[in-house]
């Protein structure tokens, strides 16, 4: 399949349109040691943090990140 340059500026809106509604990984990456944190705390972070949450699920390069923090910090506790 060829991609016309209008069908790229189409994807290029679309993906504009999902991002508004997302956090990007530099955002995400800011509020990843909160996240983490609340949940070390046992409060509910997927709840009170939805949009970090959603990233988590969707990006495995900030999921990386998380579970390594996550990691670090309980080896930490223990
Ligand atoms: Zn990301």
């Amino acid at each position: 399949m060829k991609l016309s340059s209008e069908d790229i500026q189409k994807m290029m809106e679309a993906v504009k349109m999902t991002r508004e509604h997302e956090l990007d990984c530099g955002h995400c990456y800011d509020e990843i040691d909160q996240f983490v944190e609340m949940e070390l705390s046992g409060k509910n972070a997927a709840e009170v943090m939805p949009l970090v949450q959603q990233h988590l699920d969707l990006c495995g390069a900030c999921r990386e990140e998380y579970q390594a923090l996550l990691d670090t910090l309980k080896a930490f506790i223990d």
